[in-house]
């Protein structure tokens, strides 16, 4: 496939990375993008790289699929500073996932136990070794589960590192530029129709995040099964004295929302998220900002001093499993790269090399074929 045209539907961390490896192996690559490349739940994210502190025991594959793509973030780490020329924020100092109260410290210890009956690398810890650790956490922290492991990575950063790199190998991509329909001819997908014309590909790929099931032309039957879910976050302004280090999870069983605090190398404490069905919508709501501030001040009371930068909200893209939809689908010459959910920053190196090697080479590697459209077909 060296030599094919591919198209790309979509211009987020999916896209953009499968393109920047496709155009590095010398292939032809395009990349639609219906507004700006990177804006969507790309830039919206966290950027928490945690298949523990995320781990399901009723989700092993998801596990197994996280945990490989974090073992190749070194990898494509050094990959993506060399070719998009800018540091992408990665921090190894891990996760502590901490209890407030009795009922908490229950709850943590029920999720303790599920990540050990999965043969998790993690540590239980007491409130006050959790404070020696994160000197700035709540005297009313009564128990902790370390994930050494669970890392994090600046996502703004990477996206821009990703496009410079997409670029530099000869990536083409259009902004502002809506692919309106996929076109398919005897069970082929040929092209795609954009607001310029028809375009002509040898593979397309559909990697449009949340939008993925509203693209016109695919048959019901392969729609994939992906959904906008809400998520609000915001940031905090670190000042002198109150450095958060290691990324911060709260478990709460009751009266207060689980919130996450990430700590970014220039100073941002990013503060977040709400879970919520609420179609397309993207408002703030007043109760969402004023659960992720009392989560934050429960954990960390000295974030009541800081400033606020900046609210938001972004819609990840779910799948019906929560987990994303990799790889060849029914149609002849259409691959699905979405619906990575609340993980899709880190499965981006997975897909990316993954995919790209499909697209290279015509294999389904063993890693994603567990990932493919056809588990919701079989059901
Ligand atoms: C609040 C929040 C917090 C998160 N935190 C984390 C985290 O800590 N760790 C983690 O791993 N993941 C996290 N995620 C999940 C992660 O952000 C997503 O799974 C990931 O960004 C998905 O990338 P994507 O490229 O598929 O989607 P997107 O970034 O949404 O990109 C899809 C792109 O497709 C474009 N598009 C759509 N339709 C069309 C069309 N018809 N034509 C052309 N272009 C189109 C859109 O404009 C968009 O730019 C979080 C998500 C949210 C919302």
């Amino acid at each position: 496939m060296a030599n094919k045209k591919i198209i790309i539907i979509g211009g987020g961390v999916i896209g953009l990375g499968i393109g920047w490896q496709l155009a590095k192996a010398g292939t032809t690559v395009t990349i639609y993008e219906r507004s700006q490349a990177g804006r969507a739940a790309s830039w919206a994210a966290a950027g928490m790289l945690a298949p523990l502190a995320e781990a399901h025991s009723e989700e092993p594959e998801l596990l197994k699929l996280g945990s490989q793509s974090l073992a190749r973030y070194p990898q494509w780490v050094g990959e993506l500073e060399a070719d998009g020329g800018l540091s992408i924020g990665y921090r190894v100092e891990g996760t502590l996932i901490v209890g407030l109260e009795p009922d908490d410290t229950h709850q943590l210890r029920h999720l303790y136990t599920a990540q050990q009956d999965l043969g998790l690398n993690v540590e239980w810890l007491t409130g006050r070794e959790a404070r020696e650790i994160e000197s700035v956490l709540s005297p009313r922290v009564t128990a902790a589960i370390r994930c050494a492991t669970d890392y994090q990575v600046d996502n703004r950063l990477m996206v821009r590192a990703l496009q410079r790199a997409y670029q530099v190998y000869g990536g083409v991509l259009h902004e502002n530029s809506t692919i309106e329909k996929i076109v398919i001819e005897n069970g082929t997908a040929t092209g795609v129709q954009t607001q310029d014309g028809f375009q002509t590909a040898d593979a397309l790929i559909l990697a449009a995040g949340c939008w993925s099931a509203q693209i016109e032309g695919l048959p019901d039957t392969i729609i994939p099964p992906v959904r906008p879910v809400k998520g609000q976050m915001l940031a905090l302004q670190m000042e002198a004295g109150i450095t958060v280090k290691n990324v911060i999870r709260t478990v709460r069983a009751r009266y207060s929302t689980s919130v996450y605090l990430v700590p970014r190398t220039d100073g941002r404490l990013i503060v977040g998220a709400t879970s919520e069905e609420m179609g397309f919508d993207t408002r703030l709501t007043a109760g969402g900002v004023f659960e992720l501030l009392r989560g934050a001040w429960e954990a960390v009371p000295s974030v009541y001093e800081l400033p606020i930068l900046e609210t938001w909200a972004g819609l990840r893209p779910g799948s019906r499993d929560n987990a994303p939809i990799l790889g060849k689908t029914p149609v002849e010459n259409l691959i699905y790269a979405t619906g990575h959910y609340r993980n899709g920053i880190l499965l981006t190196p997975i897909t990316a090399y993954e995919i790209a090697k499909l697209i290279l080479t015509g294999e389904t590697s063993e890693t994603i074929a567990p990932f493919q459209l056809d588990r919701f077909l079989r059901q």
